[in-house]
């Protein structure tokens, strides 16, 4: 794994995009399902109002690359232990207010599809909340009820590790998919309307939330096993489960799942998080500050590029339809994001090889953020 220090000149050279792409861009409502650009608030005290030569994503490169709607993921890692998560959630949750307080002009929370249409149409930024890691409600259903109120709609059943109730798809299963609580908690996300996002699950917790689920389901950020074999990623017949279902997957561009050629990075990214030390309080905080500062003071050199995003794009669409595909990069999530997609920014770098491979503009709407405003509002209500 070759890395490099930021602000080296190590980054593709930009094609120019043409008009055509750009303009779609920007009629488009963008939605990206899952960014981590949170935790650089929370840790650098980063004011996403301006343009930042770090990180993938603020207010002026959402623009400029037409994701309206970001998922902003409140992402606690799983080395924060029971009550010490929630409190993570918590604080990742006042990071967020704190830029939404700062910019009510700019952007404004969003927690339903009727919302997202509204704030984008006010030509401000639709910020839509999710929580990673069902971990963080520390195996309990009032703390979760929270989350939803704190204006919370979607949560992912894992992250990296197994938890009480869930196996993960990066861990040894315990569980054997859900347990019985963990049936109850997507009932409740249900109850509330709050979006299951599978990914990161174990294939058994996969298949046994759709079992139970009585919605729609997304998977927010993950790609094609068929083209990259990493375990994140979603294989066929999971495809066709979920299409069945009525849910979306957001392809990511994360390293390792685009490419199988960048795989040892994304494991190496994986460990670190799992073999850290058992710390609380201040200390933790200290150490997951260390980890955030790590993850943004290198860029991973990767082979992919934006054509690779796009074979993903078009196998899910061939294998689940295009009703059931969209984007969920994993910006400012990743160390590595595909050589042309090198922030938000660069957006319409992929609009532009999805209508040279001709698809129709309506089709391209729909990756951008048409599929997941059907599947918020059949979630949410509105
Ligand atoms: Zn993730």
């Amino acid at each position: 794994m070759k890395t490099t220090t930021l602000g080296s000149p190590e980054q593709s050279t930009p094609k120019k995009i043409p008009l055509r792409a750009r303009k779609l861009a920007a009629e488009a409502i963008g939605i990206d399902s899952h960014i981590d650009t949170v935790q650089r608030v929370l840790v650098m005290g980063e004011d996403l109002g301006k343009r930042w030569d770090v990180g993938h994503v603020d207010i002026p490169r959402l623009r400029e690359g037409g994701t309206h709607a970001p998922f902003f993921a409140l992402w606690v890692p799983v080395y924060f232990p029971g009550a010490e998560a929630v409190r993570r959630t918590l604080d990742l949750r006042d990071a967020m207010q704190s830029m939404l307080d700062a910019h009510p002009g700019e952007m404004e929370l969003a927690t339903t599809a009727a919302d997202i249409r509204r704030i984008v149409k006010a030509g401000k930024i639709a910020v839509f909340l999710t929580v990673e890691g069902g971990h963080t409600i520390d195996d309990d259903l009032r703390v979760l009820r929270m989350y939803y109120q704190l204006g919370v709609r979607s949560m992912t059943l894992t992250h990296s590790r197994n938890n009480n109730w869930a196996d993960s798809a990066t861990d040894n299963p315990v569980h054997n998919g859900l347990t019985d609580f963990g049936k109850e908690v997507v009932r409740e996300m249900n109850r509330l309307g709050m979006l299951v996002d599978l990914s990161h699950v174990a294939d058994k917790t996969f298949y046994d939330a759709l079992d139970v689920t009585s919605k729609p389901v997304i998977v927010s950020h993950s790609s094609m096993r068929a083209l990259s074999p990493v375990p994140r990623n979603v294989s066929d017949e999971m495809l066709r489960a979920l299409a069945r279902n009525g849910g979306v997957i957001g392809i990511s561009f994360g390293e390792g799942f685009v490419n199988p050629k960048d795989a040892e990075a994304l494991e190496s990214a994986i460990k670190t998080e799992t073999t850290a030390p058992l710390l609380t309080g201040r200390a933790l905080d200290d150490y997951a500050a260390e980890d955030v500062r790590t993850l943004f003071g290198h860029r991973v050199k990767v082979a992919a590029t934006v054509d690779d995003v796009a074979n993903h794009i078009d196998h899910a669409v061939k294998v689940a339809g295009i009703d059931h595909v969209g984007i969920g990069s994993d910006f400012d999530g990743v160390s590595g994001p595909p050589n042309g997609l090198d922030d938000v920014s660069k957006m319409p770098a992929l609009i532009e090889v999805l209508l040279e491979r001709d698809y129709a503009e309506r089709d391209v709407k729909k990756i951008l953020g048409e599929n997941y405003l059907r599947v918020i509002r059949e979630v949410t209500g509105k």
